[in-house]
């Protein structure tokens, strides 16, 4: 996909376990059905991982009706949230990659959707308690919260900032025109927000390392 063809963003869940599903298995999991990999750009596991699927220049296979798949980003969680709570990390992670894609390509608030809020499509997919989530993000009702679980798990990883400190030098150099992003990346790692970090690395890389 061009960057200019990308108007929407649209949310699914993997309809399995939050905790148990991993990146890969989804992967393998497609590849059965004949796709070329994961069908999505985007998956957050339950510990809040963050694992790119297809490049954005590629078309996804996630949501085929109203032509979605062409015009749009496909970001799943893992987990069946019919019954099953999105994890505190995985929102989290959600909401930073939600910004920084909608910076990024443009993307109005109003166009990020749960996948059974694309025209025509019958699914009850993302599941009603991650499309409550979706619904307050789009109206911009969140509230901001570092939950215990994530402060404990920040101070584990703020121990040492050596090798993401040589992650970000090689984006610099690789993504010269986007200092704006690489300098809040900066001023993440200088405030020791290691987590928070990495995801801004990898956000930098799917968006821009072409
Ligand atoms: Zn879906």
């Amino acid at each position: 996909m061009k960057k200019e063809d990308i108007k929407f963003i649209v949310i699914h869940h993997s309809v399995s376990s939050r905790d148990k599903t991993t990146f890969e298995s989804i992967d393998k999991y497609h590849r059965s059905k004949g796709w070329n990999g994961c069908g999505y750009h985007f998956v957050i596991t339950g510990n809040g991982s963050l694992h790119n699927g297809r490049d954005l220049t590629v078309v996804g296979c996630h949501a085929r009706d109203d032509g979605m798949n062409y015009k749009s980003v496909g970001i799943a969680l893992t987990g069946d949230f019919r019954t099953e709570l999105p994890s505190d990390i995985q929102l989290r992670v959600l909401k930073i990659l939600l910004n920084k894609l909608r910076n990024t390509l443009s993307i109005p608030t109003e166009n990020i959707l749960g996948h059974c809020e694309v025209k025509n499509a019958h699914t009850p997919c993302p599941g009603n308690n991650l499309l409550k989530w979706i619904k307050q993000y789009r109206d911009d009702k969140l509230i901001d919260s570092e939950p215990d679980t994530l402060r404990q798990e920040n101070l584990e990883l703020r121990k040492d900032n050596s090798g993401l400190k040589i992650t970000l030098n090689q984006c610099q150099q690789k993504c010269q025109k986007k200092q704006k992003l690489i300098s809040e990346l900066k001023t993440r790692i200088d405030n020791d927000d290691k987590m928070v970090a990495r995801f801004f690395i990898k956000i930098i890389r799917a968006v821009f390392n072409r």
